[in-house]
């Protein structure tokens, strides 16, 4: 078997051989990034398949992706022996199409509610219904009822006591009856309904009887109610085969536990360890820099990572003013890359920390007319359902009439959208108006307080044309949002109301380079319009594009090139992990225990995603670490910092460091 991989150009290395060997029983496979374990997994399907006459049926491979688990059914399909209905019958799954697939197989038919735009209408909609005035965002609500959820806990015992908790929890009771009395499920409660299922023997035991070899794949970003299934489903046999890097945790926020990986060998005290200790993927200084950077996390399984070669360059880095000079470095850069033949656009990913930290380039790329593929929500940044209703806003203080702008206009004041624009179509009808948002006062579905909302809002628009486009910004950003995000309260994860002020922030800096809201709402227009006439290449799987992600997104993949952009203090590590620093100097007094404990894990996780980032390059890496980011100076990432040793790190670096 081993001889027929090597024909076809894999050649494992001795430990791998181990692995994929191995017989029955748990097994845990701790690799750095790079060094195979995905590769193993797909070689041991193959050879359970092709020697031990394992019916393909019965192996469970559970990757992170449903893009993953294609790939890896493409892998398995190249394998020597196997035929390609072989490969088809693997169950690769994700955790969720799996537990879907049960739910369905035991006839639950709800609905997937899974679209964010319909949850936060929802949302929206029930908060309107309870006459609130000052709602919650969206955003924060889902959060907290995921992270409060896939801990096992009910919604019943989340703890309520002041005025804002009790309503923050009201929403979220009413929205879960919603969703039972609608039929709906989102993804947690895909997760948790099947685990639930799990509970019949009558569902387990067949289960147990059929999967005969569980394998999961990214192992140390599974949560509490994944491992559950997977721990039921192998009770019998315990021929579960996990592998995963405890340094690649970077979803504790969906619930990943760090500790599962770590722990695992306590949990299954006759497991095999099996290390893999090669990395295949990138070039030594390369790697060598991603190990610099995660050796300094203190919650770690220690690992020496060597490296097979030295096929690339040394990572190189860059110290732009802001990230408007970021994009336009990296861009022309990556173009000349492309010009001068060394690569092709798609060798090429830029990562980012945040959805929104990606907002410069991606307007670079598009306005040059680079082909790139921008994953994610809503890859244009204004069409964000924060950012719509502010630029809508601006929209309509140019042309008021512009009745595209005010149906999507109308969301901040928690009306039905629909209804409330075919009233003011209607009332348009009888007697046209220079403002039609007006007729909405006459509205009677409109309470007293939200026909005063309607009158400041045309106010506000009149207010708007005139204004620098900034200021504009923060004006009606001050009118809808920072007054409910402060509102809510300390129960809500800051994490959360970070990612809304932050996509606000990001919509503050864009607005800055123009003089006119005008002009910057032709430029908002223009992109849209070219951004659809790329949107084609999206559909394309082999597309010769750009890819453009976030780091958690390029997670498992590899690139010949990739840039790092936003390596500065505050994006990574990401504020949020700063935050709670900030807040402890200012108290001075001695911390509590928890909140070092808190602060430290997020850090941890910040480095890893620093290292994930790191490590999905091959050949080539580029960093870049703006000097200015909203509004304030930014340091270069203490990871690259403490990476370097301040003796070798770069002059840019140093010198900003002083600064
Ligand atoms: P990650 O932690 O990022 O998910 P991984 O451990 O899953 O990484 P793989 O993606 O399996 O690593 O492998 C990384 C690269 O090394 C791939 O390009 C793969 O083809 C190659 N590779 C793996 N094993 C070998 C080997 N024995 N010889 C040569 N190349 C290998
Ligand atoms: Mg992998």
């Amino acid at each position: 078997y081993f001889r027929a991989l090597e024909q076809k150009g894999i050649r494992l290395n001795e430990p791998q051989i181990e692995a994929v060997r191995y017989g029955e029983g748990p097994l845990l496979t701790l690799a750095g990034a790079g060094c195979g374990k995905t590769t193993v997994l797909a070689a041991r399907t193959g050879y359970l398949i092709s020697l031990r006459r394992v019916h393909p049926s019965s192996i469970l491979l559970i990757t992170f992706t449903n893009k993953a688990a294609a790939e890896m059914k493409e892998r398995i399909s190249k394998l020597p022996g196997i035929t390609a209905s072989q490969a088809r019958s693997v169950q690769a799954r994700t955790f969720h199409s799996f537990s879907l697939a049960l739910l369905r197989h035991y006839g639950v038919k709800d609905d997937v509610f899974g679209e964010q735009r319909a949850q936060h209408t929802v949302l929206n909609i029930l908060q309107r219904q309870m006459g609130m005035r000052e709602p919650f965002a969206p955003e924060t609500l889902l959060s907290a009822l995921t992270s409060w959820k896939i801990s096992g806990r009910q919604l019943e015992d989340m703890p309520a006591s002041t005025a804002d908790e009790i309503n923050f929890k009201s929403v979220l009771m009413k929205y879960e009856a919603w969703k039972a009395n609608n039929h709906k499920m989102d993804f947690d409660d895909i997760l948790l309904r099947a685990r639930q299922l799990l509970n019949d023997p009558e569902v387990l035991v067949p289960l147990q009887n059929k999967f005969q070899y569980v394998m999961v794949d990214e192992f140390q970003d599974t949560n509490e109610v994944q491992y559950e299934i997977i721990r039921l489903i192998t009770e019998k046999h315990g021929n579960l085969m996990v592998v995963g890097d405890d340094d690649q945790t970077i979803y504790s926020f969906n619930g990943a536990r760090h500790e599962s990986i770590l722990n695992f060998d306590k949990v299954y005290p006759d497991a095999a360890v099996i290390t893999l200790g090669i990395n295949y993927r990138s070039d030594s200084r390369i790697l060598g820099l991603g190990s610099e950077i995660v050796c300094h996390n203190v919650e770690r399984r220690e690992k020496r990572l060597l490296s097979a070669g030295d096929q690339g360059s040394a990572p190189q880095f860059g110290r732009p003013a802001d990230a408007e000079e970021e994009a336009e470095w990296v861009v022309s850069h990556l173009t000349e890359q492309v010009q001068q033949g060394k690569l092709t656009y798609r060798d090429i990913a830029i990562l980012h920390r945040t959805a929104s930290s990606s907002r410069a380039v991606f307007e670079q790329l598009i306005m040059q007319g680079i082909p790139c593929i921008q994953y994610g929500a809503s890859p244009v940044f204004y069409d964000h359902s924060l950012v719509r209703p502010i630029i809508d806003h601006l929209r309509l203080s140019i042309d008021p009439r512009n009745f595209g702008a005010l149906q999507s206009a109308l969301g901040p004041l928690y009306v039905s959208k629909e209804a409330g624009m075919a009233y003011i179509l209607a009332e348009e009808k009888k007697q046209a108006k220079k403002y039609p948002l007006i007729h909405l006062t006459g509205w009677p579905q409109l309470r007293s307080f939200q026909q005063d909302q309607v009158k400041e809002r045309i106010k506000l628009i009149k207010k708007l044309k005139t204004m620098k486009p900034v200021y504009a910004v923060q004006e009606v950003r001050r009118a809808f949002y920072d007054k409910y995000i402060e509102a809510e309260n300390q129960g809500v994860p800051t994490q959360y109301k970070e990612g809304v002020l932050e996509t606000l922030d990001e919509l503050e800096t864009a607005a800055r380079r123009f003089d006119t809201v005008q002009q910057f709402v032709e430029f908002a227009d223009e992109l849209s319009t070219r951004h659809k006439q790329m949107e084609s290449l999206q559909k394309l799987e082999q597309a010769n594009a750009v890819h453009l992600m976030t780091i958690h997104r390029a997670k498992g993949l590899e690139f010949p090139c990739v840039y790092l952009i936003g390596a500065s203090e505050g994006i990574l590590p990401h504020s949020s992990a700063l935050a709670e620093e900030a807040q402890e100097d200012r108290k001075a007094s001695k911390p509590s225990a928890k909140d070092g404990e808190l602060l430290q894990a997020a850090l941890e996780e910040e480095r890893r995603l620093a290292y994930v980032a790191v490590t999905r390059a091959k050949s080539s890496l580029f960093i870049t670490s703006p000097a200015y980011h909203h509004g304030k100076n930014a340091a270069v990432s203490r990871f690259l910092l403490e990476a370097f040793g301040v003796k070798n790190a770069p002059k840019e670096a140093v010198a900003a460091s002083k600064r």
